[in-house]
């Protein structure tokens, strides 16, 4: 991995990576949260409206720096933090700014998406109004659990009786794409729970459901009070359950897998999210937002006041700075790609293996036919060797269903024969 100094700016990263006009695909990150949930690793901060109206000028600014390098946009994705917490008044000017500066015309068309993540205790109609003529065409709303005990647990604050008003609202202004986000193997929720969780959000009919396991990442306070045993973790084979029944309700609704965690009707897929597992390009705003062009990836600086603060011509102080690296980005294609229903197209990661370390592609498809005869990978063609050079022409890899239950563990083994 090749890494930079630890603080740069965005601009002098993207003069040297980032082709002008030729990236299609935006993330804009918020940090401003109503409260902080105790599962949450984002950066987000509590805050009361007062940085609201800064935050809105630093980012039009850093906008204006990044529209020439981009190209007609296919998505935009708004994420945070808590967007819809933004004022009405502080979107129309965030929506203007995006008008002047981009080429919305896929979006405005409907061939290209615009989403914003929205909390249900936040959204109102005025601000839904405010999103659809602005262009925003998708919402994911945050449910996590429509039961109030686990809402607690997760110190997830808000009615649950508001996802299902959050989503009609949204249809009401014309926003016509709508998804929701749950999170299962809480503590202490059943696996009766955990179906009735998924009843409740099928019955909402959105095109898109997101179904996350509960993780506990470093420096949570879920992870914290799972420390201080305040709580056991879900058992494994109950959390296996879950993921299992999941797939079977989701599809027999009509909403298939297409990444690990995503499910969705035919042809509803977040293409901004896909753009980021085939591991397209995108330009990031907002401190915390991560970005990669031409093979670079970097993170805006995660404070709000250093964001506010450091101007260079727009562009905003960046960190974790990952310039292009052959054999970091076929590990990120295994990775990201191996989450895909659709896989990995084989050809180009064999052969990658096999020249950047002699013996490696080889090896790794030793490891995708014992994977393929345990039933946990399936492939397309056959796997072809012969004349000292190896061929896997046209084929995928992808997952089943059961490789999806133990995916970590696969692309971890696949990563580790590669021997980078
Ligand atoms: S609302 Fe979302 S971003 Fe904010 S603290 Fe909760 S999980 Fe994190």
């Amino acid at each position: 991995m090749v890494r930079t100094p630890a603080r740069q700016s965005a601009r002098s990263l993207l003069s040297q990576v980032a082709s002008q006009g030729r990236t299609q695909r935006l993330y804009i990150h918020v940090p401003f949260c109503f409260h902080k949930c105790h599962y949450c690793d984002f950066y987000s901060l509590v805050d009361t409206r007062d940085r609201q109206p800064a935050f809105v000028r630093r980012l039009t600014d850093e906008l204006a720096a990044l529209g020439p390098l981009a190209g007609p946009l296919k998505s935009i994705f708004v994420g945070g933090g808590t967007p819809s917490l933004l004022a009405p008044h502080l979107w129309r000017d965030l929506l203007r700014a995006l008008d002047e500066r981009f080429d919305l015309g896929l979006i405005r068309a409907g061939v290209g998406e615009f989403t914003v993540e929205c909390n249900p205790e936040t959204v109102t109609r005025e601000l839904l109004d405010v999103f659809a003529q602005g262009g925003v065409n998708r919402v994911s709303v945050g449910a996590q659990s429509f039961n109030p005990a686990h809402l607690k647990t997760l110190e997830r604050w808000h009615d649950p009786a508001n996802v299902g008003r959050a989503i009609e609202m949204a249809r009401e202004a014309g926003i016509r794409r709508q998804s929701v986000d749950l999170i299962f193997a809480i503590p202490g929720q059943t696996l009766d729970e955990w179906q009735a969780d998924l009843s409740l959000a099928l019955a909402l009919q959105t095109e898109h459901i997101s179904a996350y396991a509960l993780t506990y990442e470093p420096g949570t306070a879920m992870a914290a009070r799972l420390a201080r045993g305040e709580f056991p973790k879900a058992d494994e084979d109950i959390e296996a359950d879950m993921f299992e029944a999941t797939l079977a309700r989701l599809r027999q609704a009509g909403l298939d897998r297409y990444e690990v965690s995503n499910f969705s009707k035919p042809g509803a897929e977040c293409q901004h999210n896909l753009g980021y597992w085939r591991q397209e390009a995108w330009l990031a705003a907002g401190p915390a937002a991560s970005g990669h062009v031409g093979g670079a990836r970097w993170k805006n600086i995660p404070r709000l006041d250093d964001y506010l603060d450091h101007h260079d011509a727009g562009f905003a102080p960046v960190m974790d700075v990952e310039l292009p690296d052959p054999r970091r980005a076929l590990v990120e294609r295994l990775m990201t790609g191996l989450r895909l229903r659709e896989g990995v197209d084989a050809q180009p990661v064999v052969e990658g293996a096999e020249g950047l370390n002699p013996g490696a592609g080889k090896r790794l498809l030793a490891r995708v036919a014992k994977l393929k005869s345990e039933g946990l990978l399936e492939t397309g063609n056959a796997l072809a060797e012969g004349g000292g050079t190896i061929a896997a022409t046209g084929e995928r890899w992808s997952l089943t269903d059961r490789g999806f239950l133990v995916a970590d563990g696969i692309v971890r083994g696949l990563v580790g024969v590669l021997g980078f």
